[in-house]
């Protein structure tokens, strides 16, 4: 196993508690933030200077929203869903639909809309999302990930 301990993490008290609500511990975040180091990949919010990242360590992917103090991540927000995003199938809509705020750090353009591929239980399935449109990698926010996946999951696993 590789050692992320050296990544510095603040966290207050109150997101702690909800990321343990929600079963995100703190190496789940360090997997992330390691994974948006040494890739390099990560969306930053232009208006904010916000970072989201996620990776996908096991089963589960994981996000986490966070500010960059010098070498200190401030955790600001964590999430995850079971239901798998399929890279480089991304379809850019026939008028695109420009983000002003959230850009692909390692791109360095603005996410544009796309339809992008899912997958969950041998379901594959298209939803808009936004997205780089260089790269493809696919932005889930907090909403889409705990209200929109979690509902398709839980009609999924229900079948
Ligand atoms: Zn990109």
């Amino acid at each position: 196993m590789q050692d992320f301990s050296a990544i510095l993490i603040k966290i207050d008290a109150d997101r702690a508690s909800l990321l343990e609500k929600r079963r995100i511990d703190v190496g789940d975040i360090r997997k992330v933030i390691a994974y948006a180091q040494a890739a390099g990949k990560a969306f930053v919010n232009k208006v904010t200077g916000r970072y989201l990242a996620y990776c996908r360590p096991s089963i589960t992917t994981y996000w986490v929203e966070y500010n960059l103090k010098g070498n200190e991540y401030e955790i600001l927000c964590a999430y995850s869903h079971r239901m798998e995003i399929l890279e480089g199938f991304n379809i850019p809509p026939k008028s695109p639909e420009r983000s002003d705020d959230w850009w692909c750090v390692k791109c360095n353009v603005p996410l544009e809309r796309a339809t992008v591929k899912l997958t969950y239980l041998d379901e594959t399935f298209g939803v808009d999302l936004p997205s780089c449109p260089s790269c493809q990698r696919v932005f889930v926010s907090e909403e889409n990930a705990l209200q929109k996946m979690a509902l398709a999951e839980k009609m999924l696993e229900d079948k």
